[in-house]
């Protein structure tokens, strides 16, 4: 998978490209960050609670309305070059490319009534692709905080969170839940976004890794492994049948105390599933008391704990990413966990910033060594959500 990472084209020099690209200025420039989640992984289509921040990362859209219907895309990556379509004549599963995040955001506005006229974009973005930094979702939560502007649709961010949804679901065809997108539409500088994926709630959590002298470092592994759709869909799968075994109607509302009874219910693969689930819902409520309580020093043994579970119970880790834990957490860092759906993508470490480049030479050095592909190292700051910028 191409990860090519651009630096990020200055603000006046976005607007001048997309005029000479399209020949008249933008209407503005809208921009959304990916996200990084701190911990909580596969709870979201389990009807439980995820702690995902923005990050400075973020897609950049210079849109400009059109008077007729048709849509014109651009990225300052790829080599795809300009993207034509027609808005008033879009069908699920019937565009390739990039274009079908944009387009997918069309159609789902469409489908909920809000008539897009045509426009031209211009995107730049220096999230990561693939990496499990949801580079995907901060296209569509730039273009539909923009369009949400320019056509006066009126959306409120829970309304935009489930349209980017039926975009990507629908439309793209990626069976994502709400967590990225209300990171990327939610986020607030110094906060994590603690989410109830059963009723959309947010809670702004105090996240402030400077303040207590630790930088998170993000491990891209480069590792895009091919079993990860399949892998995704059976760990779904399991997750419906131990909820139908357990009787309830999502496994949110398993507690840990019930997992003793539960093992007598389930196969012995069912069950540590179960259990990843159960015990991630109880590790995002504690850390974010922890957060509150105490700060970002004290949630080390949280990240860690759940590093562990992915890897044993849910099986969804692969050898790369166990590496980088294993060496963020030998040469300083005080906590690590994979992020994202697994099988390959990053790796997240809370690390002092004294250790910071202990812990990257060792990471770097140790993926050397065992022949992997040479891991992008880089840290982030819970930042501010999707928003205008010009
Ligand atoms: P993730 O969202 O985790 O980064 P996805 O596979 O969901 O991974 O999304 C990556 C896809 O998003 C890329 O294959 C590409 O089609 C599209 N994409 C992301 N950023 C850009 C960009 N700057 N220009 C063009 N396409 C992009
Ligand atoms: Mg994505």
């Amino acid at each position: 998978m191409n990860t090519t990472n651009r630096a990020d084209t200055p603000p006046d020099s976005l607007i001048s490209r997309f005029e000479v690209t399209f020949g008249a200025a933008p209407d503005g420039v809208w921009a959304a960050p990916g996200r990084v989640n701190l911990i909580g992984e596969h709870t979201d289509y389990n009807q439980g609670f995820v702690l995902p921040f923005a990050i400075e990362k973020r897609a950049r859209t210079a849109v400009r309305l059109r008077d007729d219907s048709t849509v014109r895309l651009l990225s300052t990556i790829g080599d795809q070059g300009l993207v034509e379509a027609d808005a008033a004549a879009l069908a699920p599963g019937a565009v390739t490319g990039w274009a079908k995040y944009p387009l997918g955001v069309v159609w789902a506005l469409q489908q909920h009534g809000i008539k897009v006229p045509g426009f031209d974009l211009l995107l730049d973005s220096d999230v990561p692709l693939g990496a499990g930094l949801s580079s995907s979702h901060a296209i569509e939560c730039a273009l539909i905080t923009a369009l949400n502007e320019l056509t006066g649709a009126g959306l409120s961010a829970e309304e935009m969170v489930m349209l980017t949804q039926r975009a990507e679901n629908a439309f793209v065809g990626a069976p994502t839940g709400i967590m990225d997108q209300s990171a990327s539409l939610r986020g607030a500088s110094g906060h994590a976004v603690f989410l109830d994926c059963r009723d959309q709630a947010v809670q702004l959590v105090p996240f402030e890794a400077q303040e207590a002298g630790l930088v998170l470092l993000v491990i891209d592994t480069k590792v895009s492994h091919s079993h990860a759709d399949g892998g995704y869909s059976s760990r779904r799968a399991s997750c419906e049948l131990g909820a139908q075994i357990l009787g309830v109607s999502a496994l949110r509302d398993v507690a840990v105390t019930d997992l003793q009874n539960a093992r007598g219910l389930l196969d012995p693969t069912t069950f540590r599933r179960v259990h990843h689930i159960v015990t991630e819902n109880d590790r995002v409520l504690q850390t974010v008391d922890t957060l509150r309580a105490h700060g970002a020093a004290h949630i080390g043994d949280l990240l860690d704990a759940s590093h562990a579970s992915m890897r044993d119970d849910f099986e969804i880790s692969c050898p790369e990413l166990n590496l980088a834990v294993d060496k963020a957490r030998t040469n300083g860092a005080i906590g690590a966990r994979m992020t994202g759906g697994g099988f390959g993508g990053s790796a997240i470490a809370l690390t002092p910033v004294q250790d910071e480049q202990q812990v990257r030479d060792a990471v770097i050095l140790a993926f050397a060594a065992a022949g992997f592909t040479r891991p992008e190292i880089f840290s982030v700051t819970p930042s501010a959500g999707a928003a205008r910028t010009s």
